[in-house]
């Protein structure tokens, strides 16, 4: 087989950006099925060039690449990026192919920019990629395997990209290990919830551990698990028959559920120092916040208490909010909010708004009957600004005066003076303030504002986040456009509008199909 140029591109961000921020922070951001392609693409023989891109780098460093095959890891907010790049690479002669969450929220309007499209992948459907592949410039290939690979690259095979992305971070930076895929719980907005639960090997789990400590003195580890600890006792035991106590600092996304008193005190022991619980809601998903039925002020009351038991031993803890469900009506889930945030003052609250991404989730289906999702530009459905779908008991100015305000309370002085002070550790303490000054307070607060005053400003802006029209308005291509910067040019046309396959065919295009074991075999 001829020896393929093939270059990896991880997009993590979607546009140049200057925030301090994003250029200490973001590079800790990148994924690890990337890295995992990169791997299986070498130990087929073949040439691999991985990049990321988080904002800091320069575009034209990317597009330098000349490849036979380029692969782009893409969310859906970066992946007007992504396509327009693709366009690029085509005009050059290479195949192209996505990965990453958009890849499977999108398959079918991806397929129009892509020669393939990646659900599911694994090695032997890798393989059979690489073997064999051609341009489909008409309609891409969609191509996916029929679960998660069951073993995955370590550490120690990842080790050249991983070294790669810390050249891009000077200040902290954090190794990226995976023990489980999928989660058990069935949070309706979540990609994870679709995956089946699944613990990874412990013996490449143990080596990896090994193997970092011998390259790094107080490596710090952050777990992507979608859900660590489902199997407490076994992850638990496998770090401590590896790591001595405090040689290594590791961050982890948890539920309140695995996080009892006698749990928490054992990650405190095994060098745990930052732990993200979803809350989500004051009204729902109390099964994995262990609130049972408990709901609105008696479920704040209980997970404040929670919380301030976690904080009082581990330093950092951050607290996931979901906005803009069916649930939420009136003021009360931000006013419950804001009592929480006087009652668990170290933690840092991190809000996420509803949006709701292709066929990522089958329950997407029902918004899509509804005719409640507006097509918002991909490039500006970042779940942190842009709540997607009409809102159930809310006009969408309404929806966001309230929003606005629960952030200007959760990052005014007093709260950001409470949390700096209530936290004891140095580096959690400057981290949480730098990110409140920026993008995850004032600057999220900034975005929001100027959305709502578009709303207020902008008959045509108004038309479209209230579905009577789905022409996109040109405030939001002015900001695409600024943001691709020399790339807008590439972006193909009418990709600012999407296809949405939910209700139709999920695969269409007479060339598309799906692969699974069987079919291959
Ligand atoms: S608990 Fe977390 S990872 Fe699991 S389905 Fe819910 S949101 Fe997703």
């Amino acid at each position: 087989m001829k020896k393929l140029k093939i270059s990896i591109i991880d997009l993590i961000h979607n546009s140049p950006s200057q925030s301090l921020y994003r250029r200490y922070m973001f590079s800790n951001y990148t994924s690890i099925m990337p890295q995992i392609v990169g791997v299986w693409c070498r130990e087929e023989g073949h040439e691999v060039n991985y990049s990321i891109f988080t904002g800091s780098q320069k575009l034209n460093d990317l597009l330098s690449d000349k490849a036979d095959l380029v692969f782009i890891s893409s969310f859906t907010f970066t992946a007007q990026l992504a396509y327009a790049m693709s366009n690029y690479f085509r005009s050059r002669g290479a195949v192209t192919v996505l990965g990453g969450p958009h890849a499977r929220s999108y398959p079918g309007d991806a397929c129009q920019y892509f020669d393939y499209v990646l659900g599911m992948t694994d090695r032997d459907l890798l393989k059979q990629l690489l073997r064999n592949f051609e341009m489909n410039r008409h309609e891409g290939v969609y191509l996916a395997a029929s679960a998660q690979p069951t073993s995955i690259q370590g550490v120690r095979e990842r080790w050249q990209f991983i070294e790669k992305v810390h050249r891009h971070s000077n200040f902290i930076r954090v190794i990226p290990m995976i023990g489980s895929f999928g989660c058990p719980y069935q949070c309706n907005f979540c990609i994870d919830s679709q995956v089946p639960y699944q613990q990874l090997d412990t013996g490449m789990i143990r080596d990896d551990l090994s193997f970092i400590m011998r390259q790094i003195e107080h490596p710090r580890i952050g777990w992507y698990d979608p859900n660590f600890g489902i199997k407490f006792n076994l992850i638990m035991d496998t770090i401590e028959s590896v790591v001595p106590q405090g040689a290594v600092d590791f961050i982890a996304e948890c539920s309140l559920s695995v996080l009892s008193e006698p749990n928490v005190r054992r990650l405190k022991k095994n060098g745990f120092r930052m732990i993200m619980p979803g809350i989500e809601s004051w009204f729902e998903y109390g099964d994995k916040s262990k609130t049972g039925f408990a709901n609105g002020i008696d479920k704040v009351r209980k997970i404040a208490d929670h919380v301030n038991m976690i904080q009082s031993y581990i330093p950092q803890v951050q607290t996931n909010f979901m906005f803009g469900l069916d649930s939420d009506c009136g003021e009360e889930p931000f006013e419950l909010t804001k009592r929480f945030i006087d009652l668990a003052p170290a933690a840092y609250p991190s809000f996420a708004l509803l949006s709701i991404y292709g066929q990522g989730v089958r329950s997407n289906i029902s918004y899509e009957t509804d005719d409640r999702i507006i097509p918002f530009p991909f490039h500006l459905m970042r779940s942190v600004h842009t709540l997607n779908i009409v809102p159930k008991h809310y006009t969408w100015e309404e929806f966001y005066i309230h929003f606005i305000d629960l952030l200007q309370y959760s990052f005014s002085s007093r709260s950001m003076y409470r949390r700096f002070n209530a936290n004891e550790m140095m580096v959690p303490r400057w981290i949480i303030l730098l990110l409140s000054l920026t993008i995850g307070g004032s600057g999220k607060i900034s975005s929001l504002s100027s959305i709502l005053k578009n709303l207020q400003r902008e008959p045509e802006f108004r038309a479209f986040v209230e579905r009577k029209t789905n022409r996109v308005p040109r405030v939001m291509i002015e900001k695409v456009r600024h943001d691709l910067g020399p790339l807008w040019e590439w972006l193909p046309d009418k990709s600012l509008s999407y296809r949405s396959d939910i209700l139709s065919n999920p695969f269409p295009g007479s060339k598309s199909e799906k692969v699974n074991h069987d079919s291959r075999e």
